[in-house]
């Protein structure tokens, strides 16, 4: 999407190899421009799955994941980091590692809002090494629902994430797919 890679260029900073910081347009700045088109990009991509909710992981992936529910219509359920300690009762409950933080923590969704009925999009900003997708079609799956995609905005494809969730069975649609982060230097794959 060359709106969304342009921005990259123009706006991302290259932490290090691994690390790529776009805070000034998705996760502490918002840029509703760039939300908007990204929405209608997962809209027209996955209008004929049967799509019934929209699901993200708190909170880069609510920006995205909420523009892309109202372009579709849809609910969004958004999984949420608790402390690993923490056991409350009518909640689905898997252990994530985090990429950014290098801890790990518990993701949690109600029993209340995702049933067996469902067809879910999972919406994120990132993929790196899959663990939040992961975690999120495991939470998914325990709901009995299916899971009908994974959107993310930035895919890091040096790293196994997009292997890894389609090795589960789950299409992988990305917006901006990066081949290295290295010398300082972004370079898409296509
Ligand atoms: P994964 O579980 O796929 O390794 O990482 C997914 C999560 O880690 C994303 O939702 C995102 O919040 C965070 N993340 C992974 N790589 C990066 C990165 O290069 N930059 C930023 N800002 N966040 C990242």
């Amino acid at each position: 999407m060359k709106l969304l890679k342009d921005k990259i260029l123009s706006e991302g900073k290259v932490v290090n190899e691994h690390i790529l910081k776009v805070d000034s347009f998705i996760n502490h700045q918002v840029d509703p421009v760039i939300m908007d088109a990204v929405a209608k990009e997962f809209a027209e991509h996955f209008k004929n799955k049967g799509i019934t909710k929209i699901a993200t992981i708190e909170s880069s992936g609510i920006a995205p994941a909420l523009f892309t529910a109202k372009e579709m219509g849809l609910p969004l359920i958004i999984f949420k980091k608790q402390p690993s300690q923490i056991l409350y009762h009518n909640l689905y409950q898997t252990m994530i590692g985090s990429y950014t933080k290098e801890t790990s923590y518990e993701l949690t969704l109600s029993k209340d809002y995702i049933t067996s009925d469902d067809h879910v999009l999972i919406i994120d900003d990132f993929l790196a090494n899959g663990e939040a997708a992961s975690g999120a079609i495991r939470l998914i799956r325990m709901s009995y629902a299916t899971v009908a995609g994974l959107g993310v905005l930035i895919e890091k494809s040096f790293e196994p994430g997009h292997d890894k969730v389609e090795g589960n069975g789950i299409e992988v649609f990305s917006l901006a797919r990066i081949k290295s982060l290295s010398n300082d230097t972004i370079e898409f794959l296509d």
